[in-house]
């Protein structure tokens, strides 16, 4: 049996080979638009049934293929002005769904993401002229990409992969959050809209209405599916690695932060209260614990308290403990209470009785270097604070805190021993040297935005590159060659 979209994906091969897609031909990008394009059993691009989603953007993949890179170009472009227009309603609404964050964090993580993610400019080709011949290395798509994406990020992660994604000539479904599936169906449905507007074609993002576990599950097993992409915590990018297909797996972080006896102390305080308040601390790459070299430690509480943070003492911070954090049914730790995730200070602090106005966005304590607000990932604006006898020792208890994820870590000093020794240890994606750790990704600082950090598969800042294959055409016996 020959279902609908294999015929109209055979029909649209054909039309392509006789050179009439856009950009070949003289027809606007705007006729292509057909129904047929664009018939499927979804909602612009939200599906009930993995297969159909699966489907739909297998058959879109073909024809997108196809598209010259200035078309690419032109449709993610579209995508950066409409979802441009759209920030601040994003923003507000993940804010709604999710209950997390801070709305004009949203804002700034949503913008940095529309202007800062590479388009398919950073596919550099390789050539290499020579007696053989001359060879030709270019980045391909995969073709149909699995994207899941975190409740922390919900529609940044999305717009950050589709650009990233398409850029390289792929086509993606969605499996987003459970928590933030009506903002991110809303997400996709206008970034499909756009795409179509601008002469792609019909369901090059397509997402499950009810992203589950079981649709993970049968997303990796579809055989259309080439790449699973991985975003969200440890248990998730785990379960993907033992799929048997090709992922890119981006998880948890646990960023420690050396503050050494060099360091600019009020550049120290300044710097990590602004990140690790950001988004009320839920991104993976935010600061967590802070461990500061012993003659600054009675300075850097006092001028981070300076900056507007509330110094717990030590009563207090047991109580918050019971409030943030629960014993894990095993009795082997901590786990993260997830009622106060990315919760404003003022609200978390309000639990233990201690009332701040709503311009504090920071709650930092001391504690020894195994407390359970150092050694686990809490996504919430608490920070601990350890005293630390020497710069070795404050290496050495950030490099148990961080757990191996490599993912990322900072330093505020002035020793360049010291900033090149702490980076060679810890060995994480993102190394940011006095300043926010959010520097990293391009908010603040220099290079290009992502959210999907990989880590544990070793791509990194992700990019278009990051999600295309590698191939080579070889043209031999001198070929082109002029000289
Ligand atoms: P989460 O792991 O609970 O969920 C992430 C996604 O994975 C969701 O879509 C969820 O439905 C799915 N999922 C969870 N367990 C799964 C399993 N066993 N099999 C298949 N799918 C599964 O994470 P979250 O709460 O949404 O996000 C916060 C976590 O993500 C933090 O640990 C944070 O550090 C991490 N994170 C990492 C990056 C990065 O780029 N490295 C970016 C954002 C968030």
């Amino acid at each position: 049996m020959v279902d609908s979209s294999q015929i109209e994906a055979v029909v649209k091969q054909v039309i392509a080979e006789m050179g009439k897609l856009p950009g070949d031909s003289g027809i606007s990008a705007a006729s292509f638009n057909t129904p047929a394009a664009s018939s499927s059993g979804g909602d612009r691009g939200v599906f009930m049934d993995v297969n159909e989603a699966v489907d739909a953007a297998w058959t879109a993949q073909r024809e997108w293929v196809r598209f010259k890179i200035e078309e690419r170009q032109r449709v993610i472009g579209e995508i950066r002005r409409v979802s441009r227009a759209h920030v601040e309603e994003w923003a507000g609404k993940v804010l709604e769904e999710t209950g997390m964050g801070r709305y004009e964090d949203k804002v700034e993580k949503h913008l940095a993401v529309i202007n800062k993610t590479p388009g398919p400019e950073c596919l550099n080709t390789e050539a290499i002229s020579g007696d053989a011949g001359l060879m030709l290395e270019e980045y391909a798509p995969f073709g149909v990409i699995c994207s899941i994406t975190p409740t922390t990020n919900p529609t940044e992660t999305i717009i950050n992969n589709t650009i990233s994604m398409i850029a390289g000539g792929n086509s993606v479904v969605y499996n987003v959050h459970p928590r933030a599936k009506r903002i991110s169906a809303e997400c996709v449905q206008i970034l499909n809209d756009a795409i179509v507007n601008a002469g792609g074609p019909a369901n090059l993002i397509t997402m499950l209405k009810d992203p589950t576990m079981d649709t993970v599950d049968e997303l990796a097993k579809n055989p259309k599916i080439r790449l699973m992409a991985g975003t969200g915590g440890m248990g998730m990018v785990n379960a993907l690695l033992r799929c048997g297909k090709k992922c890119i797996g981006a998880g948890a972080g646990n960023p420690p932060v050396i503050v050494d006896e060099t360091a600019d102390l009020s550049l120290a305080a300044e710097k990590i209260y602004e990140g690790a308040s950001f988004d009320n601390n839920i991104l993976c790459f935010a600061e967590k614990e802070v461990f500061v070299v012993e003659p600054n430690f009675d300075g850097f509480m006092h001028l981070i308290g300076k900056q507007g943070a509330y110094c717990l003492n030590a009563q207090e911070t047991a109580k918050l403990v019971d409030v943030c954090l629960r014993k894990m049914k095993d009795g082997s730790g901590y786990e993260v209470n997830k009622s106060w995730v990315g919760q404003d200070a003022a609200k978390i602090l309000e639990q233990i009785g201690v009332r701040v106005s709503d311009k504090c966005r920071l709650a930092v304590c001391e504690v020894g270097a195994d407390h359970p607000f150092v050694q686990v990932e809490q996504l919430m604006p608490v920070l601990p604070v350890v005293r630390c006898r020497s710069f070795e020792e404050a290496m050495e208890y950030a490099l148990i805190a961080e757990h191996g994820n490599r993912h990322t870590s900072s330093i505020f000093s002035r020793d360049v021993d010291h900033l090149t020794q702490f980076g060679r240890l810890i060995e994480t994606t993102i190394y940011v040297k006095n300043s926010c750790t959010k520097a990293g990704v391009g908010i603040g600082g220099e290079g290009h935005c992502t959210m999907t950090i990989a880590g544990p598969t070793g791509e990194g800042i992700t990019n278009a590159k990051s999600f295309c294959r590698r191939r080579r055409c070889m043209l031999a016996e001198g070929g082109l060659r002029i000289v």
